[in-house]
């Protein structure tokens, strides 16, 4: 049976018996809550804190039951229905979602004509289920199928066992909506988060997600390091990179058959809860509320990094992807403007430059110079050949990274890519650096260099160098500027732009 026959067949999922779940983002009030990952899991142990344990009620409600149970104390939670066998599928089409669709409801985010919205679509799936990925991919493979057409069907009805420290137990059916009123404990882990939970069951695996209101995400994932002590408009900058780049993350959709929006790794963004959120971090997620930053009427993407090295970077050379207005790279430090840094001398020449300022923290020094060695013979093992004879620097960007250099020895090895030659070196801040010793150019005008047996290393920088740099955020602070002069600075032709929720959404 070909593609075409089984379109022919196709079956809406309700027939199945599967309920919508991958219903994920809300909109209250006009207010956007996502729903981001907190931890997946076989077993999931959910903690009150020790000093608020007799204060702390947990409430939990199961899908279209308006009973809620209140447990009290730790609770450990497992599947009930371990032998239960997992549903994959095979996704025929999207159709757009309306008041009588009945099959699973997926919601995706798009930015489309200065708004954020929210495209709600009903995933329609073969009437044929495998029972395991591979099982599907083989068959999907064998009917000429695309295997990104393979995927996890999630079922309702699975039996999750409470048990509370008193060893009550209950057996109820995910998914399930949690509330704590006060900061539980989960797995263990250092971090606490209260509010509003979902717990669902994913391929044979426990998943708990937090639905937040997207102002206290943003709060939770501005960098621990810029906000102990920061001056307030570089927290302000910090707060609008980071709600922006959230945004930008929403609209990759990049979990939108993982049953939630964003993970809490470095995938999307970390996020630990509320623990790392101090008094400075709150006030200027709050005094910034809602702005983002677009650019023509387009959300305008806003990475950031820890210290550029003097100019920062072009998204296209670091990502190799399309060119974009915002981010081609702008001076920082005062004196680059003059230098060309993807020329060997000059870059070397700013490297050497002293341009640490005394007002700066420890880790903003630690991005401005820093230096490296590592043995040839640990650089050649890195790059699997036995020995180097030659090294050839191909290109710098335009913050002066190397992006692209090769490797002569028994073979030739070429790297591209600056976060690649950073851990090809051994973890280095950046890949703005220079190896100390001779160098010469060759026919082709590129710098070569032949290796001691010990490469010394001088650099400057820390991180990838796009967008706005963090170091450089402080000192504008610190010399009075406001934080749409740093962002403008780092993000030129940008604006800032409040009203980004469609009518629709609201
Ligand atoms: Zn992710
Ligand atoms: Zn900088």
């Amino acid at each position: 049976m070909g593609y075409k026959t089984l379109v022919k067949v196709l079956l809406l999922i309700s027939v199945l018996n599967l309920v919508p779940s991958l219903k994920a983002a809300e909109i209250r009030n006009g207010k956007l809550y996502i729903e981001v990952l907190i931890e997946t899991a076989k077993y999931i142990t959910l903690q009150p804190e020790p000093e608020t344990v007799s204060e702390t009620s947990i409430n939990i409600y199961e899908t279209d039951l308006p009973v809620c149970r209140k447990m009290t104390g730790n609770l450990d939670i497992e599947l009930a229905n371990t032998d239960k066998q997992s549903c994959w599928g095979i996704l025929l089409r999207n159709e757009p979602w309306n008041d009588d669709s009945r099959g699973i409801l997926q919601e995706s985010f798009e930015w489309s004509d200065n708004y954020l919205m929210l495209r709600q679509e009903n995933l329609i799936y073969a009437d044929t289920t495998f029972v395991s990925r591979e099982v599907a991919l083989a068959y999907a493979r064998e009917h000429n199928i695309p295997d990104n057409m393979v995927q996890y069907i999630p079922i309702v009805g699975s039996i999750v066992k409470i048990t509370t420290s008193k060893k009550e137990k209950y057996y109820l059916e995910t998914p399930l909506r949690i509330q704590s009123n006060l900061p539980l404990i989960i797995n263990h882990h250092r971090e606490t988060y209260s509010g509003e939970f979902y717990l669902k069951e994913i391929d044979n695996k426990l998943v708990l997600t937090q639905l937040i209101y997207l102002e206290d995400y943003v709060a939770g994932v501005i960098p621990y390091e810029i906000g102990s002590n920061a001056p307030i408009e570089a927290l302000k900058a910090q707060a609008v990179t980071a709600r922006t780049h959230s945004i930008a993350l929403l609209t990759f959709n990049r979990h939108k058959n993982d049953g939630y929006d964003l993970c809490n790794s470095t995938h999307c963004q970390v996020y630990k809860g509320k623990y790392l959120i101090n008094p400075n971090i709150q006030s200027a997620v709050d005094s910034t509320s809602d702005q983002i930053l677009t650019i023509n009427g387009k959300l305008a993407d806003t990475p950031y990094h820890s210290n550029c090295g003097g100019h920062t970077d072009a998204a296209h050379q670091i990502w190799n992807s399309q060119p974009l207005p915002h981010l081609l790279g702008v001076p920082c430090v005062e004196g680059v403007d003059s230098l060309d840094l993807t020329q060997e001398k000059q870059a070397r020449q700013w490297i050497d430059k002293n341009t640490i300022d005394p007002l700066m923290s420890s880790w903003e020094k630690a991005g401005m110079s820093w230096s490296h060695t590592i043995s040839r013979k640990k650089l050649a093992n890195n790059l699997g050949m036995n020995d180097i004879d030659k090294i050839v620097i191909n290109q710098r960007s335009v913050s002066g990274r190397i992006i692209d250099m090769s490797f002569y020895g028994s073979k030739r090895v070429q790297i591209i890519g600056e976060a690649k030659i950073r851990e090809i070196f051994g973890a280095l801040r950046s890949s703005f650096f220079y190896i100390d010793g001779k160098y010469n150019s060759n026919r082709n005008g590129k710098v070569e260099i032949i290796p001691d047996r010990t490469l010394s290393l001088k650099g400057k920088g820390y991180g990838h160098g796009v967008g706005m740099c963090q170091s450089g955020a402080l000192r504008m602070a610190r010399e009075g500027k406001s934080y749409w002069n740093i962002l403008s600075l780092y993000y030129p032709g940008t604006q800032i732009t409040t009203n980004w929720m469609s009518d629709e959404g609201k």
